[in-house]
């Protein structure tokens, strides 16, 4: 890996109010880049002062959506230290995405350190207040300049950075979920495992229409026969239906959360029956007639847990435990983001040490 050259920004923002931060508006002073050029190689990784990218108005990127991105988070424990939740699996999973886009590999290795010399770089960026964090944002894009489909020759590995808030003000609480029936997010052999723009560009017309009908998401629904559980707007998707706890199986058309693999490592730790599994919303609707459906919730970064109060599906409306929080969508949730902060004992290794501040 060569060494990381180093251009620092010249005015250095004011910080936001840390009680009042929006998700994903705010960035720090920094940001990485690394170039990719056919024959050289990723090369001439630097960090440089945030700010506009000047492209090529050819750049595939523009006009193929040759995209991947990733997302994870860094917090500030009581004690100050700063840590990354797993940055490991997004470095896998940012591969995975990469092939299925043709676009080269990277240095798993490498993506992490590069994680942290930004962090380094802006660590004052990186919030103390309660359920604050910073969201990390890596991504690569097709450059060259050439209107034709095929493989670009060029491309752009960047790091940008946001501090954000605690993704539910007063806690987390329920939301209603639409389940989709027209549209669909993606079918086998598509790109729906792999975190691509455009399995977003795709979604977002349904995603306007639920939040028209006074939905927080969509929950798709597989998209050969519409009957299969898939994933929620940016989110999996976890049910507790009999005292069982199910999601559904990664069958190549859903995103393999780091979220959901942690999720389900603590439910196997604790004892609790789960599965993966092909789930069909008609046995979600049944579980539910019959007073089955016990708890749902989405998995993700950014909330991390988000409960599912409610879900409409055609002319049905499911109340889901009348609409609070269930007992182990809490667990959870206070669970993962106790070990993201520090404050719960790390016995799974999930924690990666960026910087520690040094008492004198
Ligand atoms: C990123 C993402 C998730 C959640 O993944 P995490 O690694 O848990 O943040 C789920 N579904 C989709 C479609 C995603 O893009």
């Amino acid at each position: 890996m060569s060494a990381i050259r180093f251009e620092p920004s010249s005015s250095l923002k004011p910080k936001p109010d840390e009680s009042n931060l929006e998700f994903g508006k705010t960035f720090t002073d920094h940001m990485f880049l690394l170039d990719y050029t056919e024959g050289k190689g990723w090369h001439d990784p630097r960090i440089v002062p945030y700010g506009p990218l000047t492209l090529d108005p050819a750049a595939m990127v523009f006009h193929y959506g040759q995209a991947i991105f990733e997302g994870l988070k860094a917090f500030r424990s009581k004690d100050n230290k700063i840590l990354l939740f797993r940055p490991d699996k997004n470095a896998q999973r940012m591969n995975v995405s990469n092939d299925r886009l043709s676009i080269p590999e990277m240095d798993e290795e490498a993506f992490v350190e590069y994680v942290k010399a930004l962090i380094n770089v802006d660590r004052d960026w990186v919030p103390s207040a309660e359920g604050t964090s910073l969201y990390i944002r890596p991504f690569i894009m097709a450059v060259e300049p050439c209107l034709g489909v095929r493989a670009s020759k060029q491309y752009v590995f960047a790091i940008i950075m946001s501090p954000v808030g605690a993704y539910y003000k007063e806690g987390i609480h329920p939301v209603k979920i639409s389940v989709e029936s027209h549209y669909v997010r993606a079918v086998r052999g598509g790109t729906g495992f792999a975190k691509t723009a455009g399995n977003y560009s795709s979604g977002i017309k349904a995603q306007e229409e639920a939040k028209h009908g006074g939905f927080a998401q969509v929950l798709w629904l597989d998209g050969k026969e519409h009957a299969y559980i898939e994933e929620v707007g940016s989110m999996n998707i976890f049910f507790k239906i009999d005292g069982e706890v199910v999601t559904p199986e990664l069958n190549g058309s859903i995103l393999a959360g780091v979220t959901r693999d942690s999720v389900i490592r603590l439910l196997n730790d604790w004892g609790i029956p789960f599965s993966e599994r092909r789930i069909s919303i008609q046995e979600i609707y049944e579980a539910s007639q019959q007073g089955k459906l016990e708890e749902a919730f989405g998995t993700g970064t950014a909330a991390v847990i988000s409960p599912v109060g409610e879900l409409h599906w055609l002319e049905h409306t499911m109340k889901i435990n009348e609409g609070r929080t269930g007992e182990i969508s809490q667990k959870i949730y206070d669970t993962i983001t106790g070990i993201q902060n520090g404050k719960l004992e790390d016995s799974y290794g999930w924690n990666v040490l960026v910087h520690e501040d040094v008492k004198v």
